[in-house]
């Protein structure tokens, strides 16, 4: 039995989804522990195009259970409408594949609404919040103000337990934005429209982990987002409002007891961001432009144009600690083809000042960073599938990131597609 954890180590959109997918073969098991449907993972595989929200990536494989844990943003009705669109595509979508939490915390019609307004207020100094409702869902889900799934089973006391936070919500709702309250029978058809058809994937996910356990399954974890954007260990305030980290993983999934073998972090061969906040190095006109193109660098979920840089090694040494990732899996090398000589963001350098330590993040708005430039390889290298089939100077970036991260990357892909992908001494 071997569990793994596959985290972000940057800002998130590394490619984690594409390497869930590919390891999902080895394993019987696929959690998602964290955050909710405000990001998205794109798999492409035999079966098409997906851009998965919520849902975990194994739910492609024949035989892989897949679990959403009590520690996710559970959206009833982005959940549902995205179990339909993988139906309609031929994909299995069943209470024998898909076990939800029964102490997951609902995403309640509001918290969509709540983010919007939050959003319009702040106006020109807004975090680029998703508005998907993470933020009030996770603050309410800490102030004990939410409905856990298991709940729906009783409806009379959940009617009741609902009444009791509508009153409560609409005195933020109306007092402090000025909105149109929540209505009872707003509640009753999201319960009857979105929370309904998912009842038949709701039961005890502790247990179904523990019998996998037990009976020596394999496990595998899957987060959202990267290590910056964790919530106590990232950014703040332009973090995501759940861990990220892998440490949370057993706790968020529902068997806080269970020890991790692999830490697989995914690290994009540049770097890439999403929403406001420092980013350090961070390329403009024509540069970024070509970048972004050459990667196809818009959001899985929003459609919006991502940030873009060199990769960091600073940020990434420090996402590959907070993780405690045992291994590494570089992505997107192939999109870096195009370059004649690729810059890489050695240190920072702070009010004068060179360092190579991740910084508190007030200190992150002064830091510029430092670049050196590495050769480029200049060929198309996705059709490459060994290490030593690698051009020379691919192989000599790989291992400078490797040299200065401290950690074996393992895997090197090159293309979007299951099989576009070196696996380098990684235990397969
Ligand atoms: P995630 O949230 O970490 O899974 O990342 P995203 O799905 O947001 O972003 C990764 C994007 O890059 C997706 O569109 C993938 O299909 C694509 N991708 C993943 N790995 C590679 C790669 O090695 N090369 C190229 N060209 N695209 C890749």
């Amino acid at each position: 039995m071997s569990n793994c954890v596959i985290v972000g180590i940057n800002w998130g959109d590394e490619g984690k989804g594409r390497m869930v997918d590919l390891l999902t073969e080895d394993y019987d098991v696929v959690v998602r522990y964290q955050g909710g449907g405000n990001a998205g993972h794109t798999v492409i595989n035999g079966k098409g195009k997906f851009a998965l929200h919520l849902l975990p990536s194994g739910i492609f494989r024949d035989g892989v259970v897949n679990i959403l844990g009590n520690g996710v943003a559970l959206d009833p009705e982005n959940l549902w409408s995205e179990i339909r669109e993988l139906r309609c595509k031929g994909v299995e979508v069943t209470p024998d594949n898909l076990k939800i939490s029964h102490r997951a915390s609902l995403l309640l019609p509001w918290h969509r609404e709540l983010d919007e307004l939050e959003e319009s207020r702040l106006a020109d100094r807004k975090y680029g919040s998703t508005k998907q409702g993470i933020a009030p869902f996770y603050s309410d889900k800490y102030q004990k103000k939410t409905v856990l799934a298991g709940e729906l089973f009783y409806p009379e006391k959940l009617r009741a337990h609902l009444r009791e936070l509508l009153e409560w919500k609409n005195l933020t709702l109306t007092g402090v934005y000025g909105a149109e309250p929540c209505t009872e029978e707003a509640l009753e058809s999201w319960l009857r429209d979105a929370c309904d058809p998912i009842l038949p994937f709701i039961c005890d996910t502790g247990a179904v982990l523990r019998e996998a356990r037990d009976t020596r399954k394999s496990i595998l974890f899957e987060a959202q987002l990267g290590a910056l954007r964790d919530l106590d260990y990232g950014i703040y305030p332009y973090t995501t409002s759940s861990n990220t980290l892998a440490a949370y993983a057993p706790i968020g999934a529902g068997l806080p007891s269970l020890r991790m073998d692999r830490v697989i972090g995914v690290v994009k061969a540049y770097s890439t961001c999403v929403g406001e906040g420092p980013f350090v190095g961070e390329l403009s006109g024509r540069e970024a432009e070509k970048l972004r193109e050459a990667g196809a660098e818009y959001g899985a979920k929003t459609g919006r144009a991502r940030r873009v840089a060199p990769i960091d090694l600073v940020a990434t040494r420090y996402g590959v600690e907070v993780q405690g990732a045992t291994e590494i899996a570089l992505t997107k090398l192939d999109v870096l083809s195009y370059m004649d000589r690729i810059p890489v963001s050695v240190r920072y350098r702070i009010r004068g000042e060179e360092t190579d330590v991740f910084p508190f993040p007030d200190e992150l708005e002064d830091a510029e960073a430092v670049i050196e430039t590495l050769e480029g390889w200049t060929c198309d290298i996705s059709g490459v599938r060994r290490w030593e089939d690698l051009p020379e100077a691919a192989r000599r970036y790989v291992e400078y990131i490797e040299e200065a991260i401290g950690c074996p990357i393992t895997y090197i892909s090159v293309g979007p597609e299951r099989d576009s992908i070196i696996c380098r001494n990684a235990r397969r």
